[in-house]
């Protein structure tokens, strides 16, 4: 059933079996596999159903540097559904690199294998409706399909590895019914989690205090807990009940809210194919069970491991928005419709840049050289975007002169010094907020720099085109948008070894009995991937540890 704080008497104490803080792609996942599993669960949700600003001001904090980290209450939401309201729906699980410890990357290494996730990767797809878990073109498809390009076959990269498309699912709206129906399983909203009481001993935590914003308070005393509030929430929870353990929950090394990752990304070159239009292929594919899916260029590992750098992969992309020397209607129109774009996608779109009006007459300039280009975008973007249930994943330009810049997504690296505290300001239910402060390291710029001279080498050495790219602004480029803006993974990492990790293999946070982490904080790594569809793997795996007793 789904109840609001206001359904219960102030004072109220709350008993469950396990209690789950925090209802997004994680906390939703984890009450959805334990619907009738015999085990009473509570699953308590800061917002409401729909978007609240009083809420989300909750997220509010502050960022050592604007230019490389969006503010804190950007690319998350506080809400029942949380951030998959907003997601783009990019999935595919990590490769089996992602989990070893690679001496080239700092800090690397995760406490088992792929294989401990593989049991859990098909339903997590399932959930969030890419269809079959089939990550590569042999797999997805029974008949061949267009490869990237016709007869090439590079030899750093792999090009049959795909992206698979959710509609995107907002698990809000999609499994409310569910939970609403499931006798287990209370959804309590308006239920801000602030304090987290352990025993005098500091192993046990023996409640919950719950605030609303008009004033309820209630008390949850639960089993198991687990905390699913998000990759920066998470942490700072733990940062913030400091009434036993000095530094905070699970922090006796001073280790969490650091080696916070997101990745690293960005668009550069100009790439010229020496192909026919038709040898090459940048789109989407729908698979026969109806999923988009993309090719990339994938790093392969064995190159990774020889040239020790970190986990990339880049896809073929249409030329900068900004410009509008690429004298293209489409994007132009893009560029105009920028005030309409919603923050979290204009910043990558746009990357902030200021245009003067010249540049803004050109743009006009080039959708009025193209009107029916432009009009038939349009067309496509509102019916197969706007009003469809599965929604066209994103902008595609095919280019008519096989010109394409790179869109990459690098691996970054887990580095202490990349961190999340706390500060002295307070929010409406009296938190301490959040301070940001993002970094990089060289290993990052080398990972983005050795990767791209290889695939250039690739491009040269089989005369398939030519790649253009100033090696001296790569650093510049990968930090244009700053951080990975919807990835926040890492501040609460797991290990076997307390002093430099926050949780162990199955999620317990070290010393602590009865408490859990759900979600990307605790990614030891960050892979080439995005990170919903692993962290929803590992929450149904932690799921799983509570069902069947060994959590
Ligand atoms: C614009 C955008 C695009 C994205 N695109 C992709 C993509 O293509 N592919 C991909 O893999 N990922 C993508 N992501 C990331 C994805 O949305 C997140 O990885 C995912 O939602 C994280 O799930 P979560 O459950 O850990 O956190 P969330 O989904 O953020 O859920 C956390 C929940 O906890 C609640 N909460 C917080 N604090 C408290 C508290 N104190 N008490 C009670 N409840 C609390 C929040 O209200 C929220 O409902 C994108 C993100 C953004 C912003």
């Amino acid at each position: 059933m789904i109840l609001d704080v206001t359904d219960f008497s102030d004072g109220h104490v709350l008993q469950s079996d396990v209690c789950i803080v925090g209802a997004g792609a994680a906390g939703i996942a984890m009450a959805l596999e334990l619907i009738d599993s015999g085990i009473d669960v509570l699953l308590l949700e800061s917002g409401g159903l729909g978007a609240e600003p009083d809420a989300q001001a909750l997220y509010q904090g502050t960022v050592q540097n604007e230019q490389l980290h969006s503010p804190p209450d950007r690319y998350r939401q506080r809400r029942f559904g949380g951030t998959t309201t907003i997601w783009g729906g990019r999935c595919m699980p990590f490769d089996p690199i992602d989990f070893e410890a690679r001496d080239y990357v700092p800090h690397s290494g995760w406490p088992f294998g792929i294989e401990e996730l593989s049991p859990f990767y098909p339903k997590a797809n399932r959930l969030v409706e890419a269809g079959a878990f089939a990550y590569t073109a042999e797999e997805a498809f029974d008949r061949p399909s267009r490869p990237m390009i016709a007869g090439w076959s590079p030899a750093h990269y792999t090009s049959n590895t795909l992206e698979r498309f959710s509609c995107p699912t907002d698990f809000g709206t999609r499994y409310g019914h569910k939970l609403r129906a499931a006798s287990n399983i209370r959804v309590v909203l308006h239920a801000n989690v602030t304090g987290l009481h352990l025993n005098a001993a500091g192993t046990h935590l023996d409640s919950l205090s719950v605030r609303s914003l008009k004033g309820r308070s209630l008390s949850v005393r639960a089993s198991r807990y687990v905390l699913a509030a998000g990759g920066l929430e998470n942490a700072r929870l733990l940062l913030a009940n400091r009434d036993v353990h000095a530094q905070g929950i699970g922090n006796p090394h001073d280790v969490l809210g650091r080696y916070y990752m997101c990745h690293i990304a960005g668009t550069v070159g100009a790439l010229k194919i020496d192909r026919p239009l038709d040898d090459v292929w940048h789109g989407y594919d729908m698979t026969d069970d109806g999923i988009y899916v993309r090719r990339r260029l994938a790093l392969r590992p064995e190159v990774q491991r020889a040239s020790g750098i970190g986990n990339f992969i880049v896809r073929l992309h249409h030329p900068r928005i900004t410009d509008p020397a690429h004298r293209n209607a489409i994007l132009s129109l893009l560029f105009l419709a920028k005030l309409i774009i919603p923050y979290e996608y204009g910043k990558r779109l746009h990357g902030g840049e200021s245009a003067d009006l010249q540049t803004w007459f050109r743009h006009m300039g080039n959708v009025a050289s193209g009107p029916l280009d432009a009009a038939a975008f349009a067309w496509h973007m509102f019916t197969q975007r706007a009003l469809a249930a599965r929604k066209f994943p994103s902008i595609i330009i095919k280019s008519k002169a096989n010109l394409f810049s790179l869109d990459f997504h690098s691996e970054q690296q887990p580095n202490p010094q990349s961190r999340v505290s706390l500060t002295g300001d307070r929010d409406a239910l009296g938190m301490p907020r959040l301070k940001v402060d993002w970094r990089y390291t060289s290993g990052d710029v080398d990972t983005v720099s050795r990767a791209i001279a290889l695939l250039s080498g690739d491009i040269n050495e089989t005369k398939v085109g030519r790649l253009d790219y100033d090696a001296s602004q790569l650093e510049m480029e990968m930090t244009r948008y700053g951080a990975y803006g919807g990835h926040h993974l890492g501040t609460a990492r797991m290990g076997t070894d307390p002093r430099s990790s926050v949780v162990n293999a199955r999620c317990r946070v070290h010393g602590i009995d009865n408490l859990f982490l759900a979600g990307a904080a605790t990614f030891p790594t960050s892979s080439q991937a995005n990170p919903t569809l692993t962290l929803i793997a590992l929450a149904l795996r932690l799921a799983n540890d509570l069902k069947e007793g060994r959590a």
